[in-house]
């Protein structure tokens, strides 16, 4: 099989089958021995129902992964590139805001390019709110001075692999996955292209502001122990600031004869400190948390169902 395509989808009923059609009419002509792997992350809504007619009425090239509950759009993208069955995988959204004709542009590219591992579509520029755009690209900033890893601004999951690529992505099996610090993490040969995100076609996004602050925030104890570096630094600056000031109070007595008025300082370092404290206990904490989680070795995700039609388009 040439291509595989692995579409992640949470409640996205009124766009399933709209993909599934979209994808096929737009392929037509160029690929026909490709599959979709639809993953249902525990979809709430009819999602299921609305990918199991399409196998009911025997479409081709199509697999279904449905999951025990909600596991999170990096779990349902391990999921699919473990099921897909294509020497190049692509993941692409449900929602058609990322168009299938991208992907043919990204074959094209990589059938003229065998050198190229990988084809990453990234947003020239972001539709959305001048402060959401704003905050991501400060996410960007921070998370590459604080990693060794390359994160390029705007680049996204939509992105075309081939089969090496793809296995030794899955061959990291760790549990908080962050799957665009895995991308630079592994290296391989990526070319980025341009593309333009179309409208959402139906239902809304997934990702509220809160959503999207625990994602980068678990993208960088991922990706990044500079935390903890951080933590030690506020030790020593500490400690740094107490000597200074034990030396200044011991010569403001000895050469001036002030008298230090003592409870106010002291309340107001206690305070410090102790607040100083808890923060940096709450860094390592982070740390120790997904470390836990970790030694658990509980899976990434739960299937409660796999369903398949084997036959291809020309089989049909
Ligand atoms: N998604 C998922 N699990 C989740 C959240 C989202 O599988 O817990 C899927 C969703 O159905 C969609 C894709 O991830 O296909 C991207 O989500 P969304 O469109 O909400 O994100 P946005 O495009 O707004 O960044
Ligand atoms: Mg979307």
């Amino acid at each position: 099989m040439k291509l595989s395509l692995v579409v992640p989808c949470y409640n996205e009923q009124d766009n399933v089958q709209e993909f599934y059609h979209c994808t096929k009419a737009c392929f037509k002509g160029h690929i026909d021995d490709y599959e979709i792997v639809f993953v249902n992350d525990g979809s709430a809504d009819k999602t299921l129902e609305k990918l199991k007619t399409l196998v009911e009425y025997d479409e081709p090239n199509l697999q279904i992964i449905s999951f025990s509950r909600n596991f999170g759009k990096e779990s349902a993208i391990y999921a699919g590139l473990a099921r897909s069955k294509g020497e190049r995988v692509c993941i692409i959204d449900a929602d058609l805001q990322q168009r299938p004709e991208v992907v043919l542009e990204m074959m094209k590219i990589m059938d003229s390019k065998p050198e190229t591992d990988c084809v990453c579509a990234y947003q020239e520029k972001r539709k959305e709110s001048g402060l959401m755009s704003f905050t991501k690209s400060m996410f960007y900033k921070i998370i590459n001075k604080l990693s060794e890893v390359d994160f390029v601004n705007g680049a996204s999951d939509f992105r075309l692999m081939n089969r090496t690529m793809v296995n030794t992505i899955l061959s990291m099996t760790e549990y908080h996955r962050f799957s665009k610090g895995i991308f630079g993490w592994i290296g391989f040969n990526t070319e980025y292209i341009p593309y333009e995100v179309a409208q959402r076609k139906h239902g809304e996004t997934k990702w509220s502001p809160g959503k999207l602050f625990k994602y980068a925030m678990g993208g960088i104890i991922a990706f990044s122990t500079a935390p903890l570096k951080f933590v030690t630094f506020i030790g020593f600056l500490s400690a740094f600031l107490a000597v200074a000031y034990m030396i200044f109070v011991i010569i403001q007595k000895l050469c001036f004869g002030i008298a230090v008025p003592g409870f106010a300082t002291i309340t107001v370092l206690i305070l410090l400190m102790g607040g100083l404290i808890l923060f940096c206990l709450g860094i390592i904490g982070e740390y120790l948390a997904k470390m836990y989680v970790q030694l658990k070795s509980r899976p990434i995700y739960i299937e409660r169902e796999h369903l398949e039609n084997k036959h291809t388009d020309n089989e049909k």
